[in-house]
């Protein structure tokens, strides 16, 4: 499936479970649905995410290497510091770390561990340690409905990874009719639910 596909079902899944009933929970919903619905392909090797995760790699490298050095000359006891804000320190861990393995990730051959239950419950174990119950579900519900989706694609996926078995449905092409009627279908209903949700709210 094309990403504006994953991102479409994954907005309609997380919005029509979540019922957000404000406009800051509604953008986290869809902020949340459109990263896990697009995460998985970071191991695309020809994908623009990956060239993005390398820089910023580099940069997360650059940004600790210059901490220790600073607070190796000037003595200003960084960590001690950052562990005072306690909330924050947990959330600069925890989006490192996401981020740390995302990239490891964009290292593995495509439809791999990404596309696995191992990678689902580790990404979505390393995301609960400092967020709440609602972002983690709206994060799981989305990288999973990229996987099953991923499942009908010709090619498959190996979704018991580290096991090489490819799972697939071989129902339709990425690009193909199916994953176009799936897009339209699913903005229809998502825009049908948006309407639903202000009208109640
Ligand atoms: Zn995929």
């Amino acid at each position: 499936m094309e990403k504006k596909t994953h991102i479409a079902c994954a907005n309609l899944l997380s919005l029509s479970l979540i019922r957000p009933t404000t406009i800051p929970s509604l953008l986290i919903t869809i902020g949340v649905s459109s990263l896990g619905s697009i995460l998985p392909d970071v191991d695309k090797k020809d994908s623009t995410s990956d060239k993005l995760f390398d820089r910023l790699m580099t940069s997360l490298i650059t940004i600790i290497i210059m901490g220790i050095i600073i607070n190796h000359f000037f003595n200003i006891n960084i960590y001690k510091q950052i562990k005072e804000y306690n909330n924050i320190y947990n959330h600069i861990l925890c989006i490192s770390i996401f981020i740390t393995m995302s990239y490891l990730g964009s290292k593995t051959s495509h439809r791999s561990f990404t596309h696995s239950i191992l990678g689902l419950f580790i990404y979505s174990a390393i995301l609960s340690y400092s967020f709440n119950k609602n972002i983690v579900t709206i994060y799981f519900i989305s990288h999973l409905s990229h996987i099953i989706l991923d499942i009908f694609n010709m090619k498959g996926i190996t979704l018991f990874y580290p096991f090489k078995y490819r799972l697939s449905f071989k129902l339709c092409e990425s690009n193909g009719t199916i994953n176009k009627i799936l897009f339209i279908l699913s903005s229809i209903l998502t825009i049908i639910v948006l309407i639903i949700l202000c009208i109640n709210n």
